[in-house]
């Protein structure tokens, strides 16, 4: 749990203390109403963890940049799961969640054979400056539905929803 001094300064601002090197891999964030709230466990500091911005046509239109790492863990959380529309498309495998009431999209969730994973926008982080590569174009439209959920139970961070939806 991190504490930040007001809702507009991060970390990092002058005058604040210096935040510990792991809690500076913790990063929390949501939707702008708060009714989705995301916590985001790194095991690399901001900067040096790729960023990706998909260039599937609902990526190049929420202009995503997003982060996972296999090693951390994202934890989901929903005041009210109701308002929260999980959109899914193309292959149908992922929820894309987004906030009913305030539009703001926080990332994705797979079933995988590695258990459920996400990967998470890190401009719904508080902190989103901090995430500052320039991000990977990947195109993933060649892939086979077995190839995406591979790739995804490799590559997509562990995820847990609370409450369970
Ligand atoms: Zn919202």
């Amino acid at each position: 749990m991190i504490a930040f001094a007001s809702e507009t300064c991060g970390a990092g601002c002058p005058g604040e203390p210096p935040i510990e090197e792991t809690k500076a891999m913790e990063h929390d964030g949501g939707c702008h109403c708060g009714n989705l709230q995301v916590h985001v466990r790194l095991t690399r500091p901001p900067a040096d963890n790729p960023i990706r911005s998909c260039t599937c046509s609902f990526c190049r239109s929420h202009a995503t940049r997003t982060v996972s790492d296999p090693a951390g863990q994202a934890d989901i959380r929903a005041a009210d799961w109701s308002l929260v529309e999980k959109y899914r498309f193309g292959s149908r495998t992922a929820d894309h969640l987004l906030c009913r009431r305030c539009g703001v999209y926080i990332g994705a969730v797979c079933e995988t054979s590695a258990g459920p994973r996400a990967v998470i926008n890190t401009l719904c982080l508080r902190d989103r400056a901090a995430f500052t590569q320039d991000a990977i174009r990947p195109d993933y439209d060649a892939e086979t539905t077995d190839e995406r959920l591979s790739r995804r139970a490799a590559n997509w961070m562990p995820a847990r929803l609370h409450p369970a939806a």
